[in-house]
């Protein structure tokens, strides 16, 4: 069968078409960055215009790449939550009328599971026309994942979702059946980058991680001592507010040294060594908290399977580093990254997330959907509930 995705919980307006087998048959995105470069970050009232403007435009460019028309489509899954209640509304509205005017099964997707499902398209599909250059495995990214094998990832696993609003590190065990074994404590990592990039002046238009990534290339990770964050605490918790405070100090500091007013003058070396230095730290405490969980999984569930996934899955180093964090333990862990341009927002997510419901006999009520902006994930099969 076939599903519609619609994602709109944030600043990209995106819709795809997924086969049940994971070919994504045609997908098209709208982005906002040029619209919130301008104000360094995203203003909801003015992606929600840009919402409403770009939806039918991009669900018929998604289907006419796909070659289909509303009728061939089997079912529609549409974002609910979590994200910015304005901009949902708009997916979830355009989802709504085309489930009831169609009268096509509906499934109102939770984002997250959404970002973490996307690491279960078995590897070589993604693409109907790409020869698999897109696939999980090399060619596309040599160092992508530990596993070779052209099996989609079963459950349970492991899955670290580092996103722009979220940093978690959750035990999956089954659609719709997660336990969140740690959280942050104040921003998330893809928050950290975005903050860096700011700091620095580089572009945040559709976040600033890929501007630091490609900055952090070019310095030396070792030229500033930054403290990693939470050593005495033996969780799986993250924080990155203190290494934000670190960072800008580091930097003013250099500014000082220099005789500059602010970090955005200093010369193209000082940069790329706050980006490099940061990203090193930032990336090292991801590798202390998630080493600690796979610890556990290991020991109490013989888990050793881990899905990277959210916005900043797509950052280079971070797979490169992950996967060897995988693969140097006693007995290697496989590891799954859904590639790069699907670690971000786009509406391939929300289809595939409803394709996964729809197998376990899931779905929801077109007429009843409303949207959440906040939306708790975690309810697991012994009833443990979200940390906080
Ligand atoms: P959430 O999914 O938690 O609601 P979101 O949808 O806004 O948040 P995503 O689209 O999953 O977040 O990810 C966007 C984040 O990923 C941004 O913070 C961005 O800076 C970060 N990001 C994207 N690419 C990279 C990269 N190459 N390196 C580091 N971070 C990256
Ligand atoms: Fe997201």
């Amino acid at each position: 069968f076939c599903v519609l995705g619609i994602e709109s919980s944030c600043d990209d307006t995106g819709a795809a078409v997924i086969r049940s087998d994971g070919t994504i048959l045609g997908e098209s995105l709208a982005s906002q960055h040029a619209i919130h470069e301008e104000f360094g970050g995203v203003v909801p009232g003015l992606a929600k215009t840009a919402h409403e403007e770009n939806i039918d435009g991009v669900i018929r460019a998604a289907l006419s790449n796909a070659n289909m028309s509303m009728e061939e489509i089997d079912a529609i899954g549409v974002t609910v939550g979590p994200g910015l209640e304005i901009c949902l509304r708009v997916g979830c509205n355009k989802g709504r009328e085309l489930a009831m005017m169609y009268n096509k099964p509906f499934v109102g997707v939770h984002h997250l599971e959404a970002h973490i499902l996307m690491a279960r398209i078995p590897p070589g599909k993604y693409d109907k026309n790409d020869g698999g250059e897109n696939r999980s495995v090399a060619p596309y990214d040599e160092v992508t994942t530990t596993s070779h094998d052209e099996r989609a990832m079963d459950f349970p696993f492991l899955a670290l979702l580092v996103s722009g609003g979220h940093c978690q590190i959750l035990k999956c065990l089954g659609v719709g059946r997660y336990s969140i074994l740690g959280g942050t404590l104040d921003d998330s990592l893809g928050e950290a980058f975005d903050k860096t990039a700011r700091l620095l002046g580089l572009p945040v238009g559709g976040g600033g991680g890929p501007a630091v990534e490609a900055l952090s290339a070019h310095g030396d990770p070792h030229s500033l001592a930054l403290p990693i964050p939470m050593q005495r605490r033996k969780d799986c918790d993250f924080s990155y507010a203190g290494l934000k405070t670190s960072v800008r100090m580091a930097a003013e500091r250099i500014c000082v040294e220099r005789g500059l007013e602010s970090p955005e003058e200093l010369p193209f070396e000082d940069k790329a060594n706050i980006a490099a230095s940061f990203q090193h730290v930032a990336f090292r405490h991801v590798e202390v908290r998630l080493g600690r969980a796979m610890e556990q999984v290991e020991r109490e569930d013989g888990i050793r399977t881990l899905a990277v996934v959210g916005g900043v899955a797509a950052n280079k180093e971070l797979r490169r580093r992950l996967n060897s964090l995988c693969s140097d333990r006693a007995v290697s862990w496989d590891m799954h990254v859904p590639p790069p341009r699907l670690c971000t927002d786009q509406g391939a997510m929300s289809a595939w997330a409803a394709v996964e419901r729809l197998c376990v006999g899931s779905s929801d009520l077109a007429e009843d959907q409303d949207v959440f902006a906040r939306y708790p994930f975690s309810v697991s099969s012994n009833g443990a509930s979200e940390k906080k």
